[in-house]
């Protein structure tokens, strides 16, 4: 199989690509690794400045449709036990962001481009060169060569497609975070739902799934004594007995299943290549507190698709690495207002959580 463009990975940032290629009449193929685990639904929000960019792409409807709910706000207690509401009605020109169901949101895209879309169960190798890529794909039933000028990694946090090119990350922090459904609460103090607060350990995050659940997740870094207690939802009650509100969110039943995962800022040494680029996770990964996960991976999955375009179009050979230096810079920017964020809280600044925080020229 020989086509223009190969992604790799089909998670929000691989299958936007792959629909902004199909808008565009460019050959490209996804390949996609079946899963024998079942997807656990994160419950993403996505701000109001995100509905702009969806708007742009002609993509708002498709995650509008499939969206749990719109949000019009938070709740936060972060640097003081008092709680401040974020209200969206002041932002323009969208007054709302999304709870995204993203497994469903995904079906939904990966249908449009499902005769593009190749399956594979047992991993992949690469031959890379200046002349194009080659991509073995081991199959049940034997194995597939895709061949193509310009190879995408969309594999996210895994970043499955630079680890083969040697590309190293540069890793900012040791955030971890936890997650699990529990039943829906409404409490009776907060509007909104969606809710933050930090603790002397870390932060969490709990908000409305749907009609029936909750997801919370909790974010502390590897490492962390509070760790292993969060590995189990029926300690988390005890363990953030000291939180405010976020307590009373909390389950002690104990066949909740955790997930846990990485949730630290890291970013691609190399982002883009001569015929390969990265984009969404696989890029850059965000912290969760900045709820901008999915816009990144929409808003690199458009700027790639302009590169695409101009390399394959016009033979633009400085396509790529602008596209590398855009998202660098952007990445650049995020950390500086994250660490802002967090040097609000300063009520636990001796706290191994917290004090890298406040170290001179951190
Ligand atoms: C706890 C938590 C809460 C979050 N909350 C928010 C939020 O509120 N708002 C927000 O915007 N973002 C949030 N995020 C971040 C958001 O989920 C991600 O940034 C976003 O999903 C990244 O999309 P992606 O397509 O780049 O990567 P992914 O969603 O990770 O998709 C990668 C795809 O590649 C596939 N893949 C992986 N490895 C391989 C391989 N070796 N071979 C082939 N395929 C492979 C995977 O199966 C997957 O389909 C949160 C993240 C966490 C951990």
């Amino acid at each position: 199989m020989k086509k223009e463009v190969i992604i790799i990975g089909n998670g929000i940032a691989g299958i936007t690509l792959a629909v902004l290629l199909q808008r565009k009449n460019i050959p490209f193929v996804i390949l996609h690794r079946e899963e024998e685990k079942q997807s656990f639904a994160l419950g993403e929000t996505l701000p109001p400045t995100a509905m702009l960019l969806l708007h742009e792409l002609q993509l708002l409807s498709v995650f509008e449709e499939n969206a749990y709910r719109k949000t019009y706000g938070y709740h936060s207690m972060w640097g003081s036990s008092k709680v401040t509401d974020i209200n969206f009605f002041h932002q323009n020109p969208y007054k709302n962001g999304l709870k995204i169901n993203k497994q469903q949101t995904l079906a939904q895209l990966q249908a449009a481009v499902k005769e593009h879309t190749v399956s594979y169960q047992k991993g992949f190798e690469i031959i890379h060169s200046a002349h194009g890529n080659t991509v073995i794909l081991a199959k049940n039933d034997g194995i597939k060569i895709v061949q193509g000028k310009i190879l995408v990694d969309a594999t996210g946090r895994n970043r499955a497609v630079l680890k083969k090119l040697k590309v190293e990350s540069t890793i900012h922090d040791e955030l971890v975070a936890v997650s699990c459904h529990i039943p829906k609460i409404k409490h009776p103090k907060l509007t909104h739902e969606v809710y933050v607060e930090s603790f002397k350990e870390g932060w969490g995050i709990v908000s409305a799934l749907n009609e029936t659940e909750n997801i919370c997740s909790l974010f502390t870094d590897v490492g962390n004594e509070i760790l292993p207690k969060l590995k189990d939802a029926s300690q988390w009650k005890s363990t953030l007995a000291e939180t405010t509100y976020l307590k009373d969110f909390l389950t002690e039943d104990t066949t909740t299943k955790v997930k846990g995962g990485n949730a630290n800022s890291s970013v691609a040494t190399q982002i883009a290549g001569i015929n390969w680029l990265a984009l969404g996770d696989a890029a850059m990964s965000f912290d969760p507190l900045s709820s901008h996960g999915i816009t990144n991976a929409i808003y690199t999955s458009a700027k790639a698709l302009e590169a695409i375009e101009k390399k394959l179009n016009v033979a633009d050979v400085k396509a790529f690495p602008e596209y590398a230096e855009t998202l660098q810079s952007v990445f650049k920017q995020y950390l500086q207002s994250k660490d802002l964020v967090y040097q609000q809280e300063t009520r636990w600044k001796d706290e191994v959580f917290w004090k890298r925080f406040f170290i001179t020229g951190s």
